[in-house]
Parts: structure tokens; sequence; C-alpha cells
């Protein structure tokens, strides 16, 4: 263990974010990281209490503890293999991961947690920058090929694992740049996109083969991937979105936010998209959904220099505190207020959006809202109902829809007679990964639904053991908690 007594000796400290004035002027990451002794300070806090229930709240069992001692006594070399031995990408993590570790740290019971999250970010910036993160091609190969469909964070993981156990691993992915979501949803003032292509360097020199532009199901038959792989892995997301069936949906105007954030992420990128410019400058923007994507909206919304942005959530506010009824060490939904929220954005709970209204010319300039509450009652699912004379009119020319989405589409699992799951996603459990074909599994937001980076990359991780031991008959691939503590 670190230092003893340092959770009663430090607080916790954050880092700090450029001025908002400043931060809305581009797209570049604007966090403000915190000196090398403040951090060591903060892995300090660490009291490597007993039972760690960090690794259980982290979903790839990250080795939080061990991590944090090694950064307090300043030996960040042997923090950079703890944390790589349970995380392929913790550049990714560390800026976009919600942190359920850090509301499952025993010191968050009655203290601010420790900043897990922070300490990951760093553990692995100072690894690139010293060189640390170097190419691990395997010492031989299998003669087995794996193809993994789509290279969001669930494709690149088990790409990585299972090229490390020295089959050779082929991505397919139809856009024209790798990365998923991680490129084309979180837009760069989260993560700056150089983060995803020095990753991918290292990932080349190990020998994975990336092709971009290759629509499976469409540009290939899936079926005919089959002939050419002895196993599949499929990590295409899920990438369906939730429609708003409501009047008025099809005025000019109302745009889903998956349209509007890659356009603005290949906008940054300097690359070529397709359709009309869709643009928040002079106008009144209202965000529906009020999740990640909805304040990644506000955010991009904000850069291009909209008038207003108002923020609509159907669920009522939650409050900042855990609530009673989700005791720690469970993930609590409790009032999560982001730094996009915090950049001008105003924020309206309890309502829902009845229609849009459009002029003479079918652009949309308005919308009409009524307030919402949630019945409940005993053993069924809570009712939305309306709040009776509450209806509004909200002046608007652009309403961003982040609805989320439904599951996964369908056109492989057509292809290779897949069977789907009720949520619509295709059907495997992460007992192993496996579909009802055998030799084709499947990982990430394509199983589990709409979801995070951190299990994306669980996922793809554990799927990479189960291909491996299919193909091998036995797996050295770690799963889930299998970590490994390095002696240096
Ligand atoms: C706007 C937005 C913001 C988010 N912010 C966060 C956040 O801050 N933190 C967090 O933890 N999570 C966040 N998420 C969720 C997170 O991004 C996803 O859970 C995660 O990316 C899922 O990873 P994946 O690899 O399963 O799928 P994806 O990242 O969706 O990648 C799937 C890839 O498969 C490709 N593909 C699909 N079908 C085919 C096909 N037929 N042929 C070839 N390629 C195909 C797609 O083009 C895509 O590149 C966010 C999601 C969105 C939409
Ligand atoms: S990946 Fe997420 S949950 Fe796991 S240690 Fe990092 S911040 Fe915590």
């Amino acid at each position: 263990m670190g230092k003893t007594t340092g959770f009663m000796e430090f607080d916790r400290k954050d880092e700090a974010y450029a001025p908002v004035k400043e931060r809305i002027k581009n797209y570049k990451e604007f966090t403000l990281p915190l000196k090398e002794s403040e951090l060591r300070n903060q892995g300090a806090r660490c009291m490597d209490c007993g039972i760690p229930f960090c690794h259980s709240g982290c979903p790839l069992g990250n080795l939080i503890p061990d991590f944090n001692d090694a950064v307090y006594r300043g030996k960040w070399e042997k923090a950079t293999k703890i944390l790589h031995s349970t995380n392929n990408f913790p550049e990714f993590t560390g800026r976009l991961c919600p942190a359920p570790c850090e509301e499952s740290c025993v010191l968050g019971i009655n203290e601010d947690p420790v900043s897990i999250e922070n300490i990951e970010k760093n553990i692995v910036e100072t690894a690139f920058k010293n060189g640390w993160i170097q190419p691990e091609p395997p010492s031989k190969r299998t003669g087995k090929k794996v193809v993994v469909v789509g290279s969001g964070p669930a494709g690149l993981a088990a790409a990585q694992q299972l090229n490390r156990a020295g089959h050779s691993v082929t991505v397919l992915e139809r856009d024209e740049k790798i990365g998923g979501l991680l490129r084309y949803g979180i837009p760069d003032f989260k993560m700056e996109k150089h983060i995803i292509d020095r990753r991918l360097e290292v990932m080349e020199q190990e020998g994975i083969v990336f092709k971009t532009g290759v629509h499976v199901g469409v540009d290939l038959k899936a079926d005919d991937l089959k002939k050419d792989y002895d196993a599949i892995v499929l990590c295409g997301g899920a990438t369906v979105r939730r429609q708003l069936p409501i009047p008025g949906a099809d005025l000019k105007g109302v745009v889903q936010a998956m349209d509007f954030l890659p356009q603005n992420n290949r906008k940054v990128d300097g690359i070529p998209y397709e359709g009309e410019e869709l643009t928040a400058e002079g106008k009144k923007v209202i965000v529906i959904g009020g999740g990640d994507t909805g304040s990644d909206c506000i955010g991009t919304s904000i850069r291009q220099g909209a008038i207003s942005v108002n923020n609509f959530e159907i669920m009522p506010k939650a409050t900042p505190q855990r609530p009673k009824d989700q005791p720690w060490p469970f993930w609590p939904m409790r009032l999560r207020t982001s730094s996009s929220h915090k950049e001008g954005a105003d924020r309206v709970f309890s309502i829902s959006t009845k229609k849009f209204i459009g002029d003479e010319k079918g652009n949309l300039k308005g919308l009409v809202t009524a307030e919402v509450f949630w019945e409940k009652v005993p053993g069924q699912r809570p009712v939305l109902k309306e709040v009776e004379g509450t209806e509004k009119e909200w002046e608007c020319d652009l309403a961003l829809l982040a609805l989320g989405f439904t599951g996964s589409e369908t056109t492989i699992a057509e292809q290779l007679g897949l069977e789907m799951d009720a949520r619509t996603n295709i059907h495997a459990t992460a007992k192993d990964y496996k579909t009802n074909v055998p030799g084709v599994y499947v990982a990430g937001d394509q199983r589990r639904g709409q979801s995070l980076i951190v299990w994306a990359i669980s996922e793809g991780r554990q799927a990479a053991h189960h291909v491996d031991a299919y193909l091998m008959g036995t797996s050295n691939l770690p799963l889930k908690g299998e970590g490994d503590l390095p002696r240096i």
C-alpha cells in the first residue's frame, strides 16, 4: 500500500477546464493537467481497502489500487504495465469513461472518491510521452485468420487481443476512417482524433490489417467471410437510431444527432461529408434527449455559434447526491452535469415534445411541449402522464434528436442466419459471446445494446478469449479480473 495516511492528508483534486469563453472558440480538448506531484498525492489517497470494490465497479476489472500505489511512488512505467494488463486503450477510458469505479470506491462512502479516471489518463499519457507504448507482435503466428467487422472500441480490443494470440487479424470498417463512435460520434473537444491515430499506428505495427470503406452485407456478403476466415467477430455497434414519431418530424430543421455530430467531426478533420451542411450557427437550438449524445450536441452547437441552446429531458431532475434507494457501491442515477452543460445550455426536465411547427416552406420554426410525470403502479412499469394545462410553444429552428439507439442493424444477421434478442441486438450471452452459428461471435453494443466504451473494450477482450479457445482448443488470453502485476 502507498501512503497509509494519504486519504486523510490530501483532498481530491481534479483537472481544471480552460474558461468557457476560450474553449468554445475551437474543438480542442480543454482540460488543464495536474502537476506530477499533485497526481502522486491523488494516488496516495487510495486506501488499499482490502476488498477493492472498484475492481468490480470497473467493467474491465482494472487493478486500481495497484496502479494508484505505483503512481504514488512515482513508478509510472510499472503503473503503465499494470493498467495495460486489463485495458487495451486507457487513453479512451481515461478521457471518456463515466467512471463507475469511482462510484464504488470505498473512500467515496463518506469522502470524495479517488480520482481514478484522471490517474488512468495520466498513466497512459506519461507512457506515450516516454515511448513505453511499443508494438507487441506475437512471437509466432498460428496460421488462423480472423475477421473483425466494425472498428469501434469493441472491434479494436478484440483485434488487438486476437493478434497477440498469434492469429492473423483483419478489421473491416465501412466508414472512411477507423474508430467507430470514438471517431464519428464523440466530438474532438472530448477526445482529439490523433489520440486514436497514435494507437492505430502501434496496432498496425503489430500486424493487424485495417480495411476501410468496406460495408459488410452490402459491398461483400457476410456469409462470404466464412470462406476466407476461420472466425468472424461482429462489433458493428447499435446503430439504429430511435425516432420521434410526432407531427412535423419531417420538417427541415428536425435533425438526428447522429447526422449532426459525425458531419461536424468530419468538418473538423477536413474530410468531405455527404448531404447538405447541418449547422447551429445563428439558430435557436433545442436538443431533445439528456444523455451523452445530447450533451455532445450542446457543446457542438455552442461551438458552431448557436444563439441559444435548450436541452429537454423526459425524466425528472435527479439530485446531485446519491439517492437513498441506490446505496454504495452501486451506480446511482444522480444528476450529472457535463462540461458542455456548463457552456450555456438551459436544461429542462420532465418535459415531452408533442409536435414540431413549420413555416409555409417546410422549415422548422418551433415546437410544442408538455410537462410530464411518471405514474408508479406497484408491480408494473411506470407510465408517462402529461400534466394538464402545461402545453408550451418554443421558438426553435434546429431540433436535434438525441434519443438513443434501438439496437443493431439486421442485414449481416439475416445473411448469416443469426438469432436476434428481444431488444434487436445480435443474440449471444456474456458467458462465451457465441452466436447460434459456429465460428461467429459478437461483442460490444451490437450484443449488449447501446452502452459505454469501457464495456465495449471489456466485451472485445472477453470475446477474443472465447474465439481463441474456439480456434486453438484453449486460450491464454486473460478474462476479466486476470490482469498481471509486473515485478519491476
Ligand atoms: C454521441 C455519442 C457520445 C458518446 N459518448 C460516450 C462517452 O463519453 N463515454 C462512453 O463511455 N461512451 C460514450 N458513448 C457510447 C460509446 O461510444 C459506445 O458504447 C461504444 O463506442 C460502442 O463501441 P462498439 O465498438 O460496440 O461500437 P461502435 O463504436 O458503434 O463501432 C461500430 C463500428 O462498426 C461499423 N460497422 C457497423 N456495421 C458495419 C458493417 N456492416 N460493415 C462494416 N462496418 C460496420 C460502424 O461504422 C462503426 O465504426 C457515446 C455514444 C454516442 C453516440
Ligand atoms: S475504465 Fe472506467 S471504470 Fe474502469 S478504472 Fe477506468 S475510469 Fe474506472
